[in-house]
């Protein structure tokens, strides 16, 4: 890191400042550098652009990792854990995190608690909470190229944190390597809670909180979660998706999780199927934000946004058929 305490002080960076900052492994530059790739002002976002543009050489080398899980599953607990044990061995870390209920209500699930405070007293670890704002859409662009900006100053591990809750898994899994469920061993039919999409796009699923009186429990959950995965095919080619317990609170099974990670990750690199993933990956997103895009010159254009109500009205009113009502709104835009 280094500590030229000018830049610090300068109220505007130039790009040079950014990308030097930024591969000098400078924090305070990493983390003004992510406030302006979650900017949406205009100014900012050519700014950044440019930024991505001059960074990209520099991403990449890092294994990200995707985990989600219902609020309480242990997720915080867990990568604290997990975190600290990592850190040990000499690797640098940083935690995004991507919440769809900061775009939607502004508050946060994942944020508003004080969250791995222990890990993130530590130099080489780097947390960064949930952009707010926008569409997920956007909150996740941003958390993507927040990546892309971790991985250039040296961070070499990538959580990508996130909540349990619908769309966001599959967004998440969208920028990730390896993709981690965390669960719990509830009561009753333990099959119950399974949601089958979420179950077929994980490489491992961890059964958390397997201490105390509930290890036993959260051992029979795992022989049924393992029973029910004969039925579905791998998320990853060539990679068995295996059902795990660990206690995010005494430590146990942290470890060999962590093996599990590295060994996904020397098989996958060893096939070609950790690139050939991200380079299809890639394409994915040039698709995802030319939708974004023209969603956005769409519903930002003025005779558009003029006349949607009324059509909406007549939609609503079964006057005319929703096909027709957007080809009328389309040709609107004159192209
Ligand atoms: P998150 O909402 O998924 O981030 O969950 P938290 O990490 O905040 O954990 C929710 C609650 O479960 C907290 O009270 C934790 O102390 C507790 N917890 C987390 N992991 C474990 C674990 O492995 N064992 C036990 N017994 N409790 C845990």
């Amino acid at each position: 890191m280094t500590s030229n305490s000018s830049i610090y002080k300068k109220q505007t960076l130039s790009i040079d400042d950014y990308v030097d900052g930024i591969l000098n492994k400078n924090r305070m530059i990493l983390a003004r550098a992510i406030t302006l790739v979650e900017s949406n002002a205009k100014e900012h976002i050519k700014i950044a652009q440019e930024l991505m543009r001059r960074i990209l050489p520099y991403s990449g080398n890092s294994i990200r990792i995707g985990i989600t899980g219902v609020p309480g599953v242990g997720k915080s607990s867990f990568i604290e854990t997990l975190g600290a044990y990592i850190l040990e061995q000499g690797n640098k870390l940083a935690v995004l995190a991507i919440d769809p209920t900061s775009s939607i209500s502004g508050g946060s699930i994942l944020g508003d608690k004080t969250r791995m405070e222990k890990i993130s007293r530590d130099e080489r670890c780097f947390i960064r909470p949930s952009p707010s704002g926008g569409m997920l859409g956007g909150v996740a662009r941003k958390t993507r190229e927040s990546m892309l900006i971790c991985e250039a100053a040296g961070f070499d591990i990538i959580f990508i944190e996130t909540v349990g809750v619908g769309q966001n898994e599959i967004t998440v899994r969208s920028m990730v390597d390896f993709f981690l469920l965390l669960m719990l061993s509830g009561a009753g039919d333990e099959l119950q809670g399974i949601k089958k999409g979420i179950i077929e796009i994980a490489d491992a699923i961890l059964i958390n909180k397997a201490d105390g009186p509930n290890k036993p429990i959260a051992e029979l959950a795992r022989n049924e979660y393992e029973r029910a995965l004969h039925y579905i095919s791998s998320a990853t080619e060539g990679w068995k998706t295996h059902v795990y317990t660990c206690s995010a609170l005494t430590g146990e099974g942290i470890s060999e999780i962590w093996d599990v990670i590295q060994d996904f990750k020397i098989k996958t690199k060893e096939s070609g199927i950790f690139a050939s993933h991200r380079n299809s990956q890639r394409l994915e997103w040039l698709h995802r934000i030319i939708d974004e895009h023209l969603k956005y010159i769409f519903f930002k254009h003025p005779q558009i946004a003029e006349s949607l109500p009324s059509f909406e009205k007549l939609v609503k009113d079964g006057k005319i058929s929703p096909a027709e009502a957007a080809e009328k709104l389309i040709n609107l835009l004159g192209i």
